[in-house]
């Protein structure tokens, strides 16, 4: 196994903003590495795209300044630690920053440290220990926490985060693509095993620690089979995951294709032609051809994972926490609104307007400052949207309910079954 190589680095951004969904509530994103010791082969960091090092799998660069940045965004926004020991001494000193009883509460987001193109508990970490600085700071200013790793090294911090938890919200969850483990030594080399992950979450649970599953990437044809989403999502149920989200492959071209089409060769050469013509359109988003999708008779693991997770009533996607001082019922509408969008959208394919009004629905609802969960009477009828839309809105403002996304579900679930499992 190649040596792992770690070097320092001073970066000037840190932070990247994005807006919440189905796949992620959370809003703020950090990672103190570049590069990833895991080295899965389906890594989609290692494309050209993210103008990452050649050599991304062997020589992990470490943000030195990340704390520094982080705690610097956070207190360019006005936030002030709340748990440091030496804060009560500066408040001595400088009377005004003191906290202002009833003052209003500055809105939170949920804080994801790591996911995106580099592991945040790699095994770097095991001796940099830079993501338990920032997880540190994530405790000192009280924000909520979101984690998605493929590393068990995770439950070193597990004081820290359940102590985060307490407090506000934290959610671990684990990338869990293949329940076999030889296929999955294959593709994720250096990642803890898919037992070792499923532990952790039981662990993480046990400790009322909020935790998923992303099984994602899901390999045509080796992981996008009935055997093996249900597998794991069975195994996700044992261990008490409380929601998996699941989806398929995307391949970019350039070096993340060719290393991907390489270890396919040498190890499952049948499957080899059958990917050379699914991604043979070479999108630049990796996006595989839907017409030679579609000839070979393949089924989205997007859709195989919800008739699953249905079954097994493991929800497509986590409950949104709502962090502080952000309108209570206007996120969670806007959830509501986005679990409908992405039914109608991923799933039963409805006509584009109709998913439309949903999602602009949910964009409204989530960035408006008047109080949603106050509307009354004839005041539903003000909302800019249409009458579904705004009997949607209004039932579960009322209610807190809504039958119109339990209905949805069912129907999606008869709609895939009488799809792909019906004779
Ligand atoms: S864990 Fe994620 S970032 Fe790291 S190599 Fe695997 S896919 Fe890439």
């Amino acid at each position: 196994m190649q040596k792992m190589k770690i070097e320092e680095k001073l970066v000037k951004t840190l932070i990247r903003q994005g807006g919440p969904s189905v796949f992620s509530w959370s809003e703020i994103y950090l990672n103190p590495y570049q590069g990833c010791y895991h080295n899965c082969v389906y890594c989609d960091g290692k494309s050209e795209h993210y103008h990452m090092h050649d050599d991304f799998g062997d020589r992990i660069f470490v943000k030195k300044n990340a704390p520094a940045l982080f705690e610097k965004f956070l207190k360019n926004k006005s936030f002030q630690p709340v748990h440091e020991k030496e804060q009560s001494a500066i408040d001595e000193f400088f009377p005004s920053l003191k906290a202002i009883p009833n003052s209003k509460v500055l809105p939170k987001s949920i804080i994801t440290i790591g996911g995106g193109v580099c592991d945040s508990y790699q095994q770097a970490e095991e001796t940099v220990k830079i993501t338990r600085k920032l997880l540190e700071i994530v405790y000192n200013y009280q924000f909520p926490l979101w984690i998605l790793t493929k590393n068990d090294l995770v439950l070193r911090d597990i004081d820290l985060i359940k102590k985060i938890n307490k407090e506000t919200y934290a959610c671990v969850n684990f990338t869990i693509t293949l329940s076999d483990e030889k296929a999955q030594k294959i593709f994720e080399p250096r990642a803890s095993t898919t037992s070792e992950r499923f532990e952790a979450i039981r662990i993480l649970r046990k400790e009322e620690i909020h935790s998923g599953v992303y099984c994602y990437p899901s390999l045509p044809f080796i992981g996008n089979t009935d055997k093996n989403i249900q597998e794991i999502y069975q195994r996700a149920k044992r261990v008490g995951a409380e929601f998996i989200y699941c989806d398929g492959l995307t391949l970019k071209p350039g070096r993340s294709k060719n290393e991907f089409m390489q270890t396919l060769r040498q190890y499952y050469p049948d499957l080899y032609p059958k990917y050379e013509l699914l991604y043979s359109n070479n999108n630049k988003y990796g996006h595989l051809d839907q017409e030679q999708f579609e000839d070979l008779g393949l089924m989205r693991s997007l859709h195989r994972g919800y008739k699953f997770g249905y079954e097994m009533e493991l929800d497509y996607a986590a409950k949104r926490f709502v962090p502080e001082g952000r309108l209570t019922v206007n996120l969670q509408l806007s959830e509501l609104l986005r679990r409908i969008v992405y039914l109608k959208g991923s799933i039963l394919y409805e006509a584009r307007y109709e998913v439309n009004a949903f999602n602009n629905a949910a964009k409204l609802v989530e960035n408006s400052g008047r109080d949603f969960g106050k509307l009354r009477g004839d005041e539903f009828a003000d909302i800019p949207t249409n009458i579904q839309v705004k009997d949607v809105i209004k039932e579960f403002v009322l209610t807190g309910k809504s039958a119109y996304l339990k209905d949805l579900e069912k129907r999606t679930y008869d709609y895939l079954v009488d799809k792909y499992y019906t004779e």
